[in-house]
């Protein structure tokens, strides 16, 4: 879907040439959701300006689609960036007009006319859940309520590729879980293409297929998510993976607690949700009444999300794990119970 071949950017200024982009080159496919993450300065931007054709590029090429954006211009560039939308981390709405008119915004610029306009905003309201704030202004809506319009004027021209510039570093954790299951569900039902830049590792780890690393210009590090976290090669990915996770604890293995405690009944909770509801799991397991001893454990934290495991000696039936697991599913808690006989 993207090939960009070769890519360098320099910027001439007063002070020097700046070599913001240096020979990239990056492939996505069509439905993938790719990542860039880099530290400030590594030239993020810049990239995601020239797959938006905000700017040229000094040398190489990219395709987006059947399109090289560097051999268009005018008009042909024009019509080609509505086919390229972007998301914003200050989401770049207009202030002064209301959710369904910012949606409607770039259909009227494009020449539709007003019965379509008016169904496809209604179709993109439901489609980010913003059904009943219609005739809200941005400033009514919380920040992930300003990301769905964001998200959904964004689509308003049938984009092949959605770039996403650091499009929820405004947002706290709970609301960035939403907007990015929402980029998911997009992907999942229009089969776009995503680009996002970022400085999080979390949101990378959340949602991207691959993700490339960028340092000084270039790309350091290329690759599927899975394989840069268990195997990072770069200093600055294992930077990222190490900013990331946050161990407190260091794993135990069962083997090591088995003859610590040769006659206990032991369980291995492990768990994932949001870092916020680390108290709501203590609260419900509490609520049981669960004579429970935590002998060993690991609980990971990112800035965004709590995740590990729990060994416990536990005195209760496998019926009252089971309420426990559905009750923390319906806080989004995801609970695995594993008895060691
Ligand atoms: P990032 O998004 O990763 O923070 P940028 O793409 O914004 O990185 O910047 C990469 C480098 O290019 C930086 O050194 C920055 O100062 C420089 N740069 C970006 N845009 C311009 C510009 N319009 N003129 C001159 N230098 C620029």
């Amino acid at each position: 879907m993207i090939e960009i071949k070769d890519v360098s950017k320099l910027f001439k200024t007063k002070s020097g040439d700046v070599q913001a982009v240096d020979n990239v080159s990056i492939q996505v496919d069509k439905g993938e959701i790719f990542g860039v993450i880099g530290y400030s300065g590594a030239g993020k931007s810049t990239l995601i300006r020239l797959l938006n054709g905000l700017e040229t590029v000094s040398s190489g090429d990219i395709r987006i689609g059947d399109d090289y954006i560097n051999a268009l211009s005018g008009r042909a560039l024009r019509q080609k960036r509505q086919k390229v939308s972007m998301i914003f981390q200050h989401f770049n709405l207009l202030w002064s007009r209301t959710v369904e008119q910012n949606i409607s915004f770039p259909l009227e610029i494009a020449g539709v006319n007003r019965r379509e306009r008016k169904k496809r905003v209604k179709e993109l309201i439901d489609l980010v859940g913003l059904t009943g704030r219609e005739k809200a202004y941005p400033s009514q809506l919380s920040g992930g309520q300003k990301q769905r319009v964001g998200i959904a004027r964004a689509l308003s021209n049938e984009p092949e590729v959605l770039l996403c510039d650091e499009a929820t570093s405004a947002l706290d954790p709970e609301t960035t879980d939403e907007v990015l299951d929402l980029l998911l569900d997009i992907r999942e039902k229009l089969g776009l293409t995503i680009v996002l830049i970022t400085h999080e590792m979390y949101v990378i780890r959340k949602i991207c297929d691959r993700a490339a690393v960028m340092e000084n210009g270039r790309v350091v590090e290329i690759g599927e998510i899975k394989q840069l976290f268990r195997n990072p090669q770069s200093s600055v990915t294992k930077r990222f993976v190490k900013d990331d996770i946050d161990d407190e604890e260091t794993n135990v293995s069962f083997e090591a607690l088995r003859e610590q405690f040769p006659n206990a009944e032991l369980v291995k909770l492990s768990f994932v949700g949001s870092k916020s509801k680390t108290p709501i799991v203590s609260k419900i397991i509490k609520k049981y009444d669960v004579d429970m001893n935590i002998i060993a454990g690991s609980i990971k934290h990112t800035n965004k999300e709590s995740f590990g495991h729990l060994h416990v000696t536990i005195d209760t039936s496998p019926s009252v794990l089971e309420a426990i697991t559905k009750d923390l599913a319906a806080e989004n808690v995801k609970l695995e119970v594993e008895t060691h006989g």
